[in-house]
């Protein structure tokens, strides 16, 4: 318990010294707690320190923690970081705040039902597959524009941002680079973008979001479902 505070108060600091490196004012970039596989024990404690911003991968396991951790403690911002199938779109526009995986059409139309008919409005982020990866979920780069623009005019979706999660074995920079400049001509303000590895490269090529698990939580266990990727059915 005591070691996870001390590791959010580490990477509170060294977030603070990549935004003045870069230039940045510390208030531009949100750390997001991502507590998957952590148990509600181990995230109580980060809680109780007053840190309000969590990102989750899986909608069942948010849905196991979430809604007595929250009515514990107000306030908190979750966020759904991890693949979102349609069949749980309604369960994940009750849970979450903030949706960062919107990939394809099929799910913005049932993300725009299930808004329209439960009149809850999570802000919404486009995940792009940056590196191409056909394990990985989002939209192609070459794709981004077209599908941001279906998502405001056939959907009547906004788009907040673009979250990006590069490939594991290549240097990062340039997919925070590419992530930022589809958000430029996009003309969208969010860019979550750098986990536990490289949140500070990230930093410096612009992130308001960055999204830190392991330095936070420690190690996870190993896990039979794929962490970061898998294809949700199309
Ligand atoms: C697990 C995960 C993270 C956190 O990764 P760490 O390396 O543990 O910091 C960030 N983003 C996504 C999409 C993840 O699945």
């Amino acid at each position: 318990m005591g070691a996870t505070l001390d590791n959010l108060r580490s990477v509170e600091a060294a977030i603070g010294t990549a935004t003045r490196e870069a230039g940045r004012s510390p208030a531009s970039v949100s750390l997001i707690a991502v507590s998957k596989t952590a148990a509600a024990d181990a995230i109580e404690p980060v809680l109780q320190a007053g840190h309000r911003l969590f990102g989750e991968n899986y909608v069942q396991e948010a849905a196991g923690k979430w809604p007595e951790l929250r009515s514990r403690h107000p306030g908190c911002e979750l966020h759904l970081i991890g693949p979102l199938q349609t069949n749980k779109v309604r369960e994940a526009v009750d849970l979450f705040d903030v949706i960062q995986s919107v990939d394809r059409a099929r799910l913005a139309a049932a993300l725009a039902r299930e808004m329209d008919r439960s009149g809850r409005r999570p802000r919404l982020l486009c995940q792009i597959n940056t590196g191409e990866e056909v394990q990985k979920g989002g939209v192609l780069p070459a794709d981004a524009d077209a599908f941001l623009r279906s998502c405001s005019r056939e959907y009547g979706l906004a788009i907040a941002g673009l979250m990006c999660i590069p490939p594991a074995d290549q240097p990062p920079s340039p997919h925070f680079a590419l992530l930022r400049s589809i958000a430029e001509r996009n003309g969208l303000a969010e860019l979550s973008m750098g986990m536990s590895a490289d949140y500070a490269a990230a930093i410096q090529l612009g992130a308001t979001h960055v999204r830190v698990g392991t330095a936070i939580f420690g190690a996870r266990p190993p896990m039979t479902r794929p962490e970061t990727a898998g294809r949700t059915s199309r």
